[in-house]
């Protein structure tokens, strides 16, 4: 057993991390933003997990709160997200840097911090190993006709909900937004652009596989509370 002064000092060094993990994460953005960057202790992010230069992507930020490599890796298969990191294309950053915009224009309005993409650009390889759908829009080269030259991202929050990403979309840049889809299941939010600029403003959950669309991004929010509430239930 510690000694009574062992374990205050553990303790506060479990609130220091957190309170670095919080400061970090709800760092106000710069151009380019030093916050987004900071680890433990306000210092630079380690080499690793790759640097931009390994995996074939440009140097520099993708926009003010993401870098490129935030854009592209897969936690679940980082092998494959490297090979489609080394084939993107720069068309493809192009799209992906239009979302950037539009995701920066969401973090700016969410006091909470920043959210994490944990899905953005897929080769074909990954999307398949993902279980995407064939024309997902993850897929900017091969996305169809109806879909559009597009790019999209999954997001979540450590302290919001799939309604809550929405909600803030609707809220600050609701003609920028193609398809929003708060996912029941999954907890997920699906946020497309085009980059041809017909966005559809589309906004639905997704539950029990099944899409269902709504007239705007608070009924959209609303119906998937509604949909939570009754899986705990
Ligand atoms: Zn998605």
């Amino acid at each position: 057993m510690l000694n009574p002064a062992a374990m205050l000092a553990a303790a506060a060094g479990v609130v220091a991390l957190a309170v670095v993990a919080g400061r970090a994460e709800a760092a106000p953005p710069s151009s380019p933003s030093p916050g987004r960057d900071a680890g433990p202790g306000g210092s630079p992010r380690s080499p690793s997990p790759g640097p931009e230069a390994d995996l074939g992507l440009p140097p520099g930020p993708a926009s003010r709160w993401y870098d490129w490599r935030d854009l592209v890796v897969s936690s679940k298969f980082p092998d494959a997200a490297a090979r489609a990191a080394a084939q993107i294309t720069p068309r493809e950053r192009a799209q992906f840097s239009d979302l950037a915009q539009v995701l920066d224009t969401m973090n700016d309005a969410t006091p909470e911090g920043r959210w994490h993409v944990n899905s953005g650009y897929r080769s074909r390889e990954l999307n398949t190993l993902i279980g995407g759908d064939p024309h997902s829009q993850h897929m900017a080269p091969s996305a169809d006709e109806d879909n559009g030259p597009a790019a999209a991202a999954d997001l979540e929050h450590p302290q919001l909900d799939a309604a809550r990403a929405l909600e803030i979309l609707g809220a600050v840049a609701p003609d920028k937004v193609d398809k929003a889809i708060a996912y029941v299941d999954k907890g997920h939010a699906h946020v497309s652009t085009r980059t041809d600029g017909r966005q559809r403003g589309m906004w639905g959950i997704h539950d029990a596989d099944k899409f269902h669309w709504y007239p705007s991004a608070e009924a959209a929010a609303v119906a998937w509370r509604t949909a939570r509430a009754l899986r705990i239930s």
